[in-house]
């Protein structure tokens, strides 16, 4: 799954073909929706949400969603891409979201998402290994491993993508070609920059797993592998919603703080013949799943996490908590998380960050807050 996501659209794709092939049905916003009982999904950008109504579903049946996100912090291409320096090929990039710098230093590394054609086409391309931002080499930067490594992200995350001038070569023609057009049919894109590196399963016991874009396409995957294995007949709506944009603040069309989610509950509420007290009803009975990849505690720096709230690698999923609300836990919800762990078998861990170390945030407190649906 992960290596089939280089990018938010990529993810999409590859969650809609498994959806595809579990008999579910695309809808499009532009549409009117009046099939029927069914599974459906709908695809905004760079974002899918699917649903499934059971034959007995009516105006007040609640929903149960997951919540999660398909983007993560990394670098996108950014216009007139092309640049070149001293013999070097080069792509102007720019930062997307928060990604740690040096974990891309001395990778190979590719463009992958979005094209968008001057006929009114779109295409999804990714190119494989392309590029890399070469390290400057120990014997020129000799202070390095005692004064720190610094990176400007202007002057020194240009990664090299060839050898030649600007003349010689174009990005944008490269990529077009990939979907078999040329670059002045190219009216827009939307690229990122994604490790090549597939995910390995290593260590003592095969203990440890590694791969790029865990946050958030493991739980990307467990929710779709999930909401994929439910039995026929609910007493619910089970909703899968994955979510662009959390690493930039979710404030997007396709974000979690956008209208997405509540334009679909809207729509289906109203298909089910539920009037606005009936779908009130309907989401006051209804309990959201906010799934986000968290963080173990780290062997070198046990410090970082509260000493009795900290996560221990291999000792279940955990259930985030926040005084001040940058995840949506409660009581109710805490209670409602250990009711579900306990059904299927599962040990679980708490976390809350140290008091000097501020957490992130995600997904669930935008929910509940757009849609007043309780949310863990
Ligand atoms: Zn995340």
């Amino acid at each position: 799954f992960i290596q089939a996501s280089p990018s938010s659209f990529h993810a999409v794709a590859e969650a809609a073909r498994q959806l595809g092939g579990a008999g579910f049905v695309e809808l499009r916003e532009v549409d009117a929706w009046d099939a029927g009982a069914g599974s459906f999904y709908v695809i905004r950008d760079g974002a899918i949400v699917a649903w499934r109504q059971s034959a007995g579903a009516d105006a007040t049946t609640p929903y149960r969603i997951v919540g999660s996100h398909t983007d993560s912090p990394g670098f996108k291409l950014k216009p007139r891409p092309t640049t070149a320096s001293l013999g070097w090929l080069q792509a102007g990039v720019e930062v997307y979201g928060g990604p740690l710098f040096n974990s891309w230093l001395d990778r190979e590394l590719e463009f992958a998402g979005r094209l968008a054609f001057r006929d009114g086409t779109t295409a999804l391309v990714r190119t494989g290994p392309l590029l890399r931002f070469p390290q400057l080499a120990v014997h020129l930067d000799r202070g390095v491993n005692t004064d720190g490594l610094r990176l400007d992200p202007q002057r020194h995350l240009n990664p090299v993508v060839g050898l030649g001038d600007v003349g010689s070569a174009d990005l944008v023609g490269h990529l077009a070609r990939l979907a078999d057009q040329t670059a002045a049919d190219v009216a827009g894109y939307d690229i990122s920059v994604a490790d090549t590196q597939p995910p390995a399963v290593f260590g003592l016991d095969d203990a440890l797993f590694a791969a790029g874009r865990l946050d958030n396409l493991s739980s990307v995957h467990a929710s779709l592998v999930a909401f994929l294995a439910l039995p026929a007949s609910l007493d619910s709506i089970p909703v899968f919603a994955a979510f662009d944009h959390e690493e930039v603040g979710s404030d997007t069309r396709s974000g979690a703080s956008g209208p997405l989610l509540p334009d679909i509950l809207t729509r289906v509420s109203a298909w089910l013949g539920a009037d606005e007290s009936q779908r009130l009803r309907a989401y006051a009975r209804s309990w959201c799943l906010s799934a986000d990849a968290g963080h173990a505690v780290h062997p070198n720096y046990p410090e970082r996490h509260d000493p009795v709230n900290r996560p221990v690698a291999g000792s279940g999923p955990i259930l985030k908590i926040n005084a001040n609300q940058r995840y949506a836990t409660d009581a109710l919800g805490a209670a409602e998380w250990a009711r579900a762990c306990d059904a299927a078998g599962v040990g679980y861990q708490e976390f809350v960050s140290s008091n000097a170390v501020p957490c992130g945030s995600t997904i669930g407190p935008l929910t509940a807050t757009r849609l007043g649906i309780p949310c863990v």
